[in-house]
C-alpha cells in the first residue's frame, strides 16, 4: 500500500512537471509568435487557430497519424517553437519592411502565416502551400516537413499574387525566357523526389521549376536567396529571367538584395 502511494506520487510529481515545462515552452511559442508579428508585421495562427481557413484539395492535419492526441493537447502551441525559430532566420534575411508591402488598401490586410502539423496533397506530404482569403494572402506551412527553402518558395508565390493583384500582364513575357520549343508539363504528379533534387541545365533553377511559370519562378526565386555567386555565374539564361523576376518585385518590394 505504502508502495502504490509512493508511485502514486511519483506520477503525479511527473505529470506537474511535464505540465509545468510545457508551460513554459508554449511561453516561449507565444513570445515568438508576438515578436514575429510585431516585427515584421506578418499575421501568425498555428494549431487548432486554423480550422477556420480549410484549403480545397488539400487535406490539413493537426494531429498527425500515429500521433497521440493527449500529447499533442498537452504540447499546444510549443510544438510549433521550432518552426517560429526557423521563420525568425528566413525573415531576417528580408530587407526592413518588407514584410508590410504585402497589404493593399481594400483588398490585402498583409501577409499572414498558418502553421499546422501536416500538409497533404493526393496524400503526400508537402511543406508549404500559398493561398488567398478575403483580406490576407495565406502561406500554409506544414511544423516538420517547411524548412528554410520551402518558406523562401511559399514567399515567392505570396510575392507572385500581389504584383498580379496590381498587374495582371506582369509576366506575360515570362515564355520567351524560356528554350524556343519548351512547353511546361503542367503536371505535378510527374515529379518525383529524386528530380526535384537533381540539377538542371542553365534555363532552369529546378526540375520542378518545368511544371509552371508560377514554379518556375518560385524555384528561382529559392535559388536567389540560397544560391551563391559561382552557381549563378555558369548560368546565364536562368540569370535573365531572375532579373525579370526581380525587376517586376521592384514597384512593390523594392530591393530585395543588397547591391542588387
Ligand atoms: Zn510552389
Amino acid at each position: 500500500m505504502k508502495r502504490a502511494a509512493a508511485v502514486f506520487l511519483a506520477l503525479v510529481m511527473l505529470c506537474f512537471i511535464s505540465v509545468t515545462h510545457s508551460e513554459i515552452a508554449s511561453d516561449d511559442a507565444e513570445a515568438l509568435r508576438s515578436f514575429l508579428q510585431s516585427h515584421y508585421g506578418v499575421t501568425i495562427r498555428m494549431g487548432d487557430e486554423i480550422h477556420d481557413f480549410p484549403l480545397e484539395e488539400y487535406e490539413l492535419r493537426v494531429i498527425p497519424e500515429g500521433k497521440s492526441v493527449f500529447l499533442q493537447t498537452l504540447e499546444g502551441n510549443s510544438r510549433y517553437t521550432g518552426l517560429l525559430r526557423c521563420l525568425d532566420d528566413v525573415f531576417s534575411v528580408y530587407p526592413p519592411e518588407f514584410f508590410s508591402r504585402f497589404a493593399k488598401k481594400y483588398y490585402f490586410d498583409g501577409l499572414r502565416f498558418l502553421l499546422t502539423d501536416q500538409i497533404l496533397q493526393d496524400g503526400k506530404r508537402i511543406g508549404g502551400v500559398q493561398s488567398v482569403h478575403s483580406g490576407s494572402i495565406d502561406i500554409y506551412l506544414a511544423k516538420d516537413d517547411a524548412k528554410e527553402r520551402a518558406i523562401h518558395h511559399e514567399i515567392w508565390h505570396a510575392m507572385d499574387y500581389r504584383i498580379r493583384s496590381d498587374d495582371p500582364q506582369a509576366f506575360d513575357g515570362w515564355a520567351l525566357l524560356n528554350p524556343e520549343g519548351f512547353a511546361y508539363t503542367g503536371d505535378f504528379s510527374t515529379i518525383r523526389d529524386e528530380e526535384r533534387k537533381r540539377e538542371p541545365d542553365d534555363w532552369f533553377a529546378s526540375e520542378y521549376g518545368r511544371i509552371d511559370e508560377y514554379e518556375d519562378r518560385a524555384t528561382i526565386f529559392e535559388a536567389l536567396m540560397l544560391k551563391d555567386e559561382a552557381w549563378w555565374s555558369s548560368r546565364p539564361n536562368l540569370q535573365k529571367k531572375a532579373e525579370f523576376l526581380l525587376e517586376k518585385a521592384d514597384p512593390i518590394f523594392g530591393k530585395i538584395f543588397a547591391g542588387e
